[in-house]
């Protein structure tokens, strides 16, 4: 599939129903080292944005369209660190992608806009134990694969690969953003949910793409 607006609505759909499907385990990593509401947040949050499209009188044109109904969507319903650092993330994507078709470049920029906002947003840097443990890889396999003249879908599928190991590099480390910092030492030997759900996320861009 050519990475257009349609895609951008498999993609928003794909993520959503991964969320469904993983809302449980979200929320019981969550509990581990946090308030275990991340699988409940994002499951209000993709659950409203899914409505949304449905509601749409008109299939979106672009996928920049698709991308900043989910940021506003989530900015407005899923609250707690992660919906403000996701709504920043899509709403970051969704300035850089004019185009009507992504190229593996597209998708670079897609991604790096993405991080750039959860950044800018939450000040994280690699190795705080959040979803920026599973972004900046991501980012980081993104660009490799697009240097190399990886076809659009191959650069996601290694940013989604990228993501699921930079999700599990987060269980020993010690949290020193977010909520699981306050455990200290105690947050260490727990699989961070905010990098979880990126590489829920990840992994459905990509498969909405094959
Ligand atoms: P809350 O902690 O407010 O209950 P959630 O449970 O929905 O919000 O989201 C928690 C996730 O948010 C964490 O697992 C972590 O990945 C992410 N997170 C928290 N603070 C930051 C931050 N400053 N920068 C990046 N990600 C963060
Ligand atoms: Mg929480
Ligand atoms: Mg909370």
């Amino acid at each position: 599939m050519s990475l257009d607006a349609q895609w951008a609505v498999a993609w928003t759909r794909a993520a959503a129903a991964a969320v469904a499907e993983h809302r449980a385990e979200l929320v019981e990593l969550d509990r581990q080292i946090g308030d275990g509401d991340h699988g409940e947040n994002l499951h209000r949050g993709f659950t409203a944005v899914v409505q949304r499209l449905d509601a749409l009188p008109e299939a979106p044109a672009q996928v920049g369209e698709v991308l900043k109904l989910v940021a506003t969507t989530l900015m407005s319903t899923v609250g707690g660190a992660a919906g403000p650092l996701y709504g920043t993330a899509y709403l970051r994507a969704a300035k850089v992608t004019a185009a009507e078709v992504l190229d593996s470049a597209g998708v670079v920029a897609l991604l790096e806009a993405a991080l750039e906002g959860i950044v800018v947003r939450g000040k994280a840097g690699v190795g705080e134990k959040t979803m920026v443990d599973a972004w900046t890889p991501a980012v980081e396999a993104a660009v490799t694969a697009a240097d190399a003249g990886a076809e659009p879908a191959a650069v996601l599928r290694a940013a989604a690969d990228a993501a699921e190991e930079g999700a599990r590099s987060t269980i020993p480390l010690v949290a020193t953003k977010g909520r699981a910092s306050y455990l200290g030492e105690r947050s260490a030997g727990h699989l961070d949910p905010g990098s979880a759900s990126t590489a829920l996320i990840l992994r459905a861009a990509a498969g909405a793409a094959s």
